[in-house]
């Protein structure tokens, strides 16, 4: 080989190798506003006929103020975990949802939250589940996520952990609100030994599940994703039940090769049909887009098990699905063209 040729083909892999390297950054969305979140807050029997024009204005400006929080971290190049963090705070702070001040009842009286986040470049996680006395279960999900070598913690253990680490801690009765308390007074009257007590004081019915779990999944400027799910999980629950929110592949799930997905709805259906993780893999293996692998796992799997409830979910290509089986899932999004959309009911409904 000549020393000209020799010189032209080191040029020449050098070249397709930058070329490589650059395609990977491009579609890594490292575009200054390829950004996007989703968020929700409770699957279940949510119907436009029975609510008031007050409530859903209360719902749909604190959706609207928790989709703002967490786009704004990612507008200043922050990471999705700050932003789905961000975003899940303002909820776990509102009475409007089942989750952190607003949860739902144990039939003991008492409030036992659930959270977890799971970071999707590196696929570490964190969870929490049993917790009475942390005001924030996310922001502690995550420091279980960063600062242990563990993937969950419960109870006693998940809050002395909290303390250590100087979280808020506050009186188990900071979550109370009197609607949910009202709600578990009817939910042991009918002796229903679970959940699927309405939010809204509607007539109790087997199908009236309305629940309120909050969940956020979020897409940063590096091309990371990002889920977490925080919620006070079923009223009148016993015996230490634990739903689906602080189980990684059941309730959160986030892999950047996939999509970030986060659930609410009967949590023990979720577990059983592993939903978040299923959904994630059928991209990965059946090489399924997000839009037909959500639907699927909702509206087929979810359902053939008995299920209810939905799921948000978002790609690294800003791709958005958020299918559900019940009257109503509160959910938003903004998206990567900065198009904020909030809904609350059913196609029949909205
Ligand atoms: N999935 C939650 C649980 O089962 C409840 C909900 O999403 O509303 O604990």
């Amino acid at each position: 080989m000549s020393l000209k040729r020799a010189f032209l083909s080191i040029f020449t892999a050098f070249w397709v190798l930058s070329s490589v390297v650059g395609c990977t950054a491009d579609s890594s969305g490292a575009s200054e506003s390829d950004v996007a979140i989703v968020i929700h807050g409770g699957a279940g029997t949510i119907l436009k006929a029975t609510m008031t024009d007050e409530t859903e204005a209360a719902y749909r400006a604190k959706l609207e103020e928790a989709l703002r929080a967490g786009h704004d971290v990612l507008s200043e190049g922050r990471s999705s975990l700050d932003a789905v963090i961000a975003a899940i705070q303002i909820m776990e702070d509102s009475p409007l949802f089942n989750s952190g001040v607003g949860a739902v009842f144990t039939s003991e009286g008492t409030h036992e939250l659930d959270a977890s986040i799971m970071d999707g470049a590196t696929r570490n996680a964190g969870a929490v589940a049993g917790v009475k006395t942390v005001r924030s279960p996310i922001a502690l999900a995550r420091i279980v996520m960063e600062k242990s070598p563990h993937v969950m913690m419960s109870g006693s253990g998940a809050e002395a952990y909290a303390e250590e680490n100087g979280l808020e801690m506050v009186e188990n009765s900071f979550f109370y609100t009197e609607r949910r308390f009202n709600a578990l007074k009817r939910a042991q009257e009918r002796e229903m030994s679970t959940l699927q007590v309405d939010a809204f004081d509607l007539p109790l019915s087997p199908g009236a599940e309305k629940i309120g779990t909050v969940g956020a999944v979020a897409l940063d400027r590096q091309g990371n994703l990002a889920a977490g799910t925080s919620t006070g999980g079923m009223t009148n629950k016993k015996f230490g039940r634990v739903g689906d929110a602080p189980i990684i592949g059941a309730g959160t799930y986030a892999d950047n090769r996939t999509a970030a997905i986060s659930a609410t709805g009967h949590g023990e259906y979720f577990i059983r049909g592993v939903i978040a993780h299923d959904i994630a893999s059928r991209i990965d293996y059946a090489g399924e887009d997000l839009v037909t692998a959500a639907n699927a796992v909702i509206m087929d799997k979810l359902g053939e098990l008995g299920g209810t409830g939905g799921v948000i979910s978002l790609d690294r290509s800003g791709a958005i699905a958020m299918p559900f089986n019940t009257e109503g899932m509160y959910r938003g999004y903004i998206d990567m063209d900065g198009n904020m959309v909030i809904q609350i009911y059913g196609p029949s409904g909205e």
